[in-house]
């Protein structure tokens, strides 16, 4: 329990877990409109309750202003019943009432303590100009508003200011309501972020648990209890994350196999010249008076198996080599006609044991980024492949070109071709169509396979046409300029 609790605040410290940032946004997104209307709905409350009990007072002062008028209260402030009316004004609104005459004279203050005194201010002089002002502090707890006294008697000087009432009003009764509606509103408040934290914790969790769940089936598979992910159908994203899980799975484990494949067959072929020297040595031993002809005989036999391990080693490092090297190319600017010149100089040799004719036709000079030792391997080895499948007396037509962005490098010739069911196959490592003709010819079934990676490394690509008995064309397309991965 204390460790899932342990679990849970971790989590929480940590702002990049779907989780955290999911219960974040609910809480944002619940918590802040609430809380803005709650403070925008009462202070239009507050507003609209100073507006309203403002416009009741005034209306009562413009009633008493008139009675004011009448009574010629300015010149002789005794009216008994405006005193009355007075007083029961400020008291019904715990208020004060001062009535100023035109020479800003105080006639009459309520509260009796500053009548005959002299009072020049901003509102008051704003007021004998018509302007009447009203002002709510919500701090003191007090409105305050002027109140003009107009004479209308004389027709002369209609709607003539001749006094101003400054009156102060307790706001009290608003606040104590405000107070209410506040505390209110707060539990209110509270009980809903309460609702929204628990929603948040709740949808944040159900949201991203499928997350937890892909998470747990991928260690499963890391554990060895499973081989393949379930699937986790909760969410789109889930399905695809499960989906590239289980194809990348898949690509490792046929990347297991064909290792496994691979070392397999690197085991057959090495053994394969062993046991054909054990043989050899062997039936030497169990004969007496071996003549000296058969030893030689024998021996040489040796020799040449000798010869192909040590060409499947040189092949096998070749290829193990270019895998290691996948991201060091060692490129230079190389001129590929001079080098094809150079790769069919050194393989004439061989083509004129089987009376092969070697032509070369080059389009335009070729100038690329290359791999020298890469680019020599694959020439190589299409062109001997060329010279070594092919009848006596045929021929080898090698054609470099380019464009603008490739060069191409095609190799064809006049020999026994491969049975179509086998092209997929060439690029196989070991994979021979006919495996005595080309051990006998000394093929390890590896060269094929170091020219498509060679190829591949250049960014280039391998294709291949051919018929059985009328020969085939390898063509070989690379980019003039080397593109980094
Ligand atoms: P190998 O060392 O046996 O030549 P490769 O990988 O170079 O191995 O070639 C694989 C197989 O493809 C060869 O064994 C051969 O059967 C076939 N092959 C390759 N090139 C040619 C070609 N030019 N003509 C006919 N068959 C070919």
């Amino acid at each position: 329990m204390l460790q899932k609790v342990k679990e849970l605040l971790k989590q929480f410290i940590n702002f990049r877990s779907l989780r955290v940032r999911l219960f974040f946004i609910i809480l944002i997104v619940g918590i802040v409109p609430s809380a803005i209307m709650r403070h925008s709905v009462l202070q239009s409350y507050e507003q609209r309750a100073v507006e309203q009990r403002t416009q009741v007072v005034q209306n009562q002062l413009r009633v008493l202003a008139d009675h004011l008028v009448n009574d010629d209260y300015l010149s002789r402030p005794y009216s008994t019943v405006v005193n009355a009316e007075l007083e029961m004004l400020s008291n019904l609104y715990d208020g004060r009432v001062l009535i100023i005459n035109s020479n800003f004279k105080i006639a009459k203050d309520t509260y009796g303590l500053s009548e005959g005194k002299t009072i020049i201010s901003e509102e008051v002089v704003k007021c004998f100009k018509g302007e009447s002002l009203s002002n709510y502090d919500a701090e003191i707890g007090y409105i305050e508003m002027t109140t003009p006294i107009i004479d209308n008697r004389n027709s002369e000087h209609p709607s003539k200011i001749i006094g101003v009432m400054l009156t102060s009003i307790s706001s009290d009764y608003i606040s104590s309501t405000m107070e209410i509606l506040n505390r209110k509103a707060f539990i209110m408040e509270v009980i809903m972020n309460l609702i929204i934290i628990t929603l948040a914790l709740v949808l944040s969790a159900v949201l991203s648990k499928p997350f937890g769940r892909v998470t747990k089936a991928i260690n499963d598979v890391r554990a060895g209890y499973s081989t393949e992910l379930l699937s986790v159908p909760d969410m789109a994203e889930t399905i695809h994350i499960v989906d590239a899980f289980n194809e990348l799975l898949a690509q490792r484990k046929a990347l297991d196999d064909s290792r496994q494949e691979f070392v397999a067959n690197v085991s057959h072929e090495l053994k394969t010249p062993i046991t054909s020297m054990k043989v050899l040595a062997d039936s030497l031993l169990m004969q007496e008076n071996v003549p000296a002809e058969l030893y030689r005989e024998f021996l040489e036999d040796i020799v040449s198996e000798i010869d192909r391990e040590n060409q499947i080693i040189t092949d096998l490092l070749a290829l193990v080599k270019m895998d290691k090297t996948a991201s060091q190319m060692n490129i230079a600017s190389i001129n590929i006609n001079d080098l094809t010149e150079l790769i069919l100089k050194r393989l004439r040799p061989i083509a004129r044991k089987k009376d092969v004719e070697v032509v070369f036709e080059s389009e335009r000079t070729v100038i690329a980024e290359v791999d020298e030792v890469k680019m020599t391997l694959i020439m190589t080895n299409l062109v001997e492949n060329a010279i070594k499948y092919n009848h006596d007396h045929g021929w080898v037509k090698v054609v470099l070109d380019a464009d603008h962005q490739y060069f191409t490098f095609k190799v064809s010739d006049s020999g026994i071709g491969i049975p179509e069911e086998a092209l997929p196959q060439i690029y196989e490592r070991f994979y021979r169509v006919d495996k005595s003709h080309s051990r006998e010819i000394g093929g390890t079934g590896l060269g094929l396979a170091i020219t498509k990676n060679a190829v591949l490394m250049h960014r280039g690509s391998i294709t291949v046409s051919s018929s059985e008995e009328e020969g085939s064309t390898f063509l070989v397309k690379i980019p003039l300029t080397y593109i980094a991965q």
